[in-house]
């Protein structure tokens, strides 16, 4: 087998396993560490990729956290079918003019034509809620908490790109509807910081939360807020999730009619249409964690959402060692597999034949298990093994003594580690620019920009448009050169005060309103 598969066959053999640098062609290394990790599979429908297990073994960790979050708050799962009849998803015209170039059609069912084309879901808003109308009947029946996980289709012409942007992915939508809007909206910051906290907590990767500008938020919402991501190998931002509030925008009695009657209306007559937000976090998610920690060897999964944590590999058998011992070796590693399995810890023995402990740990660093332990007959006869890291490649010790409470705490060291290794990046290329002259250079220089912003959409065409001009002429599939607004965030103090009327906005000199991150985006 070892034939078959392998070229390292040399104990402790290093090989480059990615053979494309992550510093020198960013897109040819993202898609060789995903093959080379068995994460993803080409498909012959173009923009459209196979999740394998190990990738997503890592979506249901992320699915199983968010359903035990949501539930405490009361939503209930459900599904809708993927159809769309013509006519309910034209209800709402701001959301149609968004989503209309990207909506893929069924035309046709075996040789006949259908009388009326049927939309593949974009997104589950007019759907939903032609239903929300009939069983809303009464502010008893508020608040409704819905949400599903399904796939959804945009029919996308940018370049798409496995995880980050693709044809169909995999995602949670959330549909709520209620009495008020002030609830609404803490449902809304709610919900996001869950988005944060997927990120930040079980992915370890850094995210800024806050609001999107007019231009970009959700088609036919009131408001849109976000957690924006950033890739620093390309200097891009990227919208990590977002929690939209539709305010009464799909309720309107022009729209999908969803009311109640009033109840702090005396009379009784009074009807109040309901506060609606929706809210969707996406397989993008994985993408952005491989792009963040994944380095020349492959890929680095942090702890909490690794599948195998821990992997254990027999070592230093050589022709000279006995069968007892052999055997010995073996059944120690699955003894401490057990241990650490009844610790919590997600944990499995290579005992496989034929490969070498080389090529093993050359396959385990490719997949980005975080911890390998090697056990071999010097470590036993001082009741240790060697731990290596997969983060930073550090080798230490680890006694047998204790060894089910010291594992659990370096994976948690792991993981807090690469998480403050990240966001340390991320922070370092947040640049504070108040003069147009300097955003070009720093969006150059992989940065994005935090700039006082005036908040007119004609000057974010502008900003887009200038700050494009100077880069190569490109294909127009490809990522933007401009910079667009990412995220108004909500932590304004990081930066220094805007003083009204005296602060301008460095794009067109007017009043600057808030801060604003401007970068090139995926
Ligand atoms: P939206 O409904 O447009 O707000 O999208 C919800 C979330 O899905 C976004 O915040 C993205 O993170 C993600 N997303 C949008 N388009 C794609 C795509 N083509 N592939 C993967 N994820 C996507």
């Amino acid at each position: 087998a070892a034939e078959k598969k392998g070229d390292a066959k040399i104990e402790g053999a290093v090989q480059v396993a990615i053979g494309v640098k992550k510093e020198v062609d960013f897109a040819g290394w993202y898609t060789s560490v995903l093959l080379k990790a068995d994460m993803l599979e080409y498909y012959s429908v173009s923009g459209c990729y196979i999740l394998r297990p190990w990738s997503f073994s890592i979506w249901e960790i992320i699915q199983e956290w968010f359903n035990s979050k949501i539930k405490e708050m009361d939503v209930e799962n459900a599904y809708f079918p993927m159809f769309i009849s013509q006519k309910a998803l034209e209800r709402e015209k701001d959301h149609i003019e968004g989503f209309s170039p990207e909506v893929a059609w069924v035309t046709r069912a075996g040789q006949s034509d259908l009388e009326e084309p049927i939309a593949i879901r974009p997104t589950s808003e007019t759907a939903m809620y032609p239903y929300y109308a009939k069983w809303i009947k009464s502010h008893r029946d508020l608040p409704l908490k819905i949400n599903q996980w399904n796939s959804v289709v945009r029919w996308e012409f940018k370049s798409p790109q496995p995880f980050l942007r693709t044809r169909e992915y995999l995602w949670q939508e959330g549909h709520t509807a209620h009495l008020t809007k002030p609830e609404a909206d803490r449902e809304v910051l709610e919900i996001l910081d869950l988005y944060r906290r997927v990120y930040e907590e079980l992915l370890a990767v850094p995210v800024i939360p806050g609001v999107k500008s007019e231009k970009e938020k959700f088609a036919g919402a009131l408001y849109t807020t976000t957690v924006e991501g950033f890739i620093p190998t390309s200097g891009r931002g990227i919208q990590a999730a977002t929690s939209h509030h539709l305010g009464q925008n799909f309720s309107k009695p022009e729209m999908f009619n969803i009311f109640v009657e009033d109840p702090n209306d005396p009379s009784g007559q009074g009807k109040t249409f309901v506060w609606q937000n929706s809210w969707g976090l996406s397989t993008r998610t994985i993408g952005v964690m491989v792009m963040t920690h994944g380095d020349n060897q492959g890929l680095v999964l942090p702890p909490r959402v690794a599948s195998i944590q821990v992997v254990v590999v027999p070592c230093g058998i050589t022709a000279k060692t006995s069968d007892a011992q052999r055997a010995e070796i073996g059944d120690k590693c699955s003894e401490l597999v057990k241990l650490l399995k009844r610790a919590g810890v997600r944990a499995r023995a290579d005992l496989r034949e034929g490969y070498t402990p080389g090529w093993k740990f050359n396959e385990w660093e490719q997949k980005g298990v975080p911890l390998r332990l090697e056990i071999g007959p010097q470590d036993l006869a001082k009741a240790q093994t060697l731990g290596v890291r997969r983060d930073t490649g550090a080798k230490a010790p680890v006694p047998l003594e204790g060894i089910d409470k010291a594992v659990p705490a370096l994976l948690e060291t792991i993981q807090n580690e690469m998480f403050a290794r990240a966001k340390a990046l991320y922070d370092s290329r947040i640049r504070e620019v108040t003069k147009w002259e300097d955003v070009v250079p720093a969006l150059d220089n992989k940065c994005v920009v935090a700039i006082p912003w005036c908040e007119a959409e004609a000057c974010e065409d502008d900003i887009k448009e200038r700050s494009g001009r100077s880069a190569e002429p490109q294909d127009e599939r490809a990522p933007s050169a401009g910079a667009k607004s990412l995220a108004i965030p909500f932590d304004q103090d990081r930066w220094s005060k805007i003083v009204p009327r005296q602060t301008k906005c460095p794009a067109c000199g007017s009043d600057a309103k808030r801060w604003t991150l401007f970068g090139r985006s995926y």
